[in-house]
């Protein structure tokens, strides 16, 4: 089995609902992803994929959803705030943890056709979550 593994960074605003520390104030992350993908054999070029096809997939996907986004939990009492006030936020069904994140992106680039093995998103330099499914 070849792996290949392709880094990007990305920076989003966002709060924990119901944490008991400090993730529940307004704060943000300048993260990376690291996206590993996976293939028994090497194509014609010798390759597992291009990292440029990797590159463009997760670039497209990060910008129009994540990067310099608010990421909030659908039932935030910020939302209608936010709306009045035409800021850009993304809500989503779960809290928006590192974790879900990196479950996210894998889900979409699995939907692509990429043979994702795992998602690693670094929230800070010491402190990652990984989401995999294999
Ligand atoms: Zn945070």
């Amino acid at each position: 089995m070849y792996t290949i593994t392709k880094e990007v960074y990305f920076c989003y605003g966002h709060r924990l609902m119901n944490h008991k520390g400090k993730c529940k104030n307004l704060h943000g992350h300048s993260v990376k992803a690291s996206i590993s993908i996976q293939q028994e054999q090497l194509n014609e070029q010798g390759m597992v994929c291009d990292f440029s096809d990797i590159k463009e997939l997760v670039t497209s996907y990060i910008d129009q959803n994540l990067d310099h986004n608010f990421l909030l939990h659908k039932d935030d009492p910020l939302i209608p705030l936010l709306t009045q006030q035409k800021e850009r936020f993304m809500a989503i069904d779960e809290h928006p943890t590192a974790e879900v994140l990196s479950k996210m992106i894998y889900q979409y680039l699995k939907q692509q056709g990429l043979n994702v093995d795992k998602v690693v998103l670094w929230e800070t330099a010491s402190a990652s979550a990984c989401y995999q499914e294999n």
